[in-house]
């Protein structure tokens, strides 16, 4: 797993590589689809106050969403008559994807309590996000992906850091 910080720095990495002079990405784009795997929380939300319900079912989490949303992109392109190229949509499919792989391996120290949390928006956000427990998981967020995005655009891509 990781926190929406993780998330976003290992979109930004995908960003990094898939980056050329004709391929651009956007900051906001990047930490939406990192991180929209998780509109599932929304649905446990409405239906039964519970974020955690529906989390991480292959509705969201799975290859096949990540074909999805690339998908949904090469429409909007077709649509729009922006045609985007297939570097970028694979870009895209892969900073989807890898909010999946992240989120099943679970190597890093993280201090998050499954039972609590359970009862309502304020609840989730208090417990999970906006709280010591989210504050700590986010350093090591930080930490390690932050470290592993020096190292692959620096040291691997050999591109700059921003
Ligand atoms: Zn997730």
């Amino acid at each position: 797993m990781a926190l929406p910080v993780g998330h976003t720095l290992a979109g930004l990495i995908i960003s990094k590589a898939a980056a050329d002079k004709k391929t651009k990405f956007n900051l906001l784009t990047i930490l939406i689809l990192a991180n929209l795997s998780d509109i599932d929380y929304f649905f446990g939300l409405f239906s039964n106050g519970n974020a955690l319900t529906y989390h991480r079912s292959p509705l969201t989490h799975s290859p096949f969403f990540a074909i999805f949303v690339a998908l949904l992109f090469w429409l909007f392109g077709k649509i729009t008559k922006k045609n985007f190229s297939m570097r970028y949509l694979a870009a895209i499919f892969l900073i989807v994807l890898s909010h999946w792989i992240i989120d099943f391996n679970t190597f890093l120290p993280y201090w998050f309590d499954i039972n609590s949390g359970k009862n309502g928006l304020y609840d989730f956000l208090f417990t999970h996000l906006l709280s010591f427990e989210g504050l700590y998981n986010s350093v090591i967020d930080l930490v390690f992906y932050g470290a592993l995005y020096v190292l692959v655009v620096k040291f691997v891509l050999k591109k700059k850091l921003l």
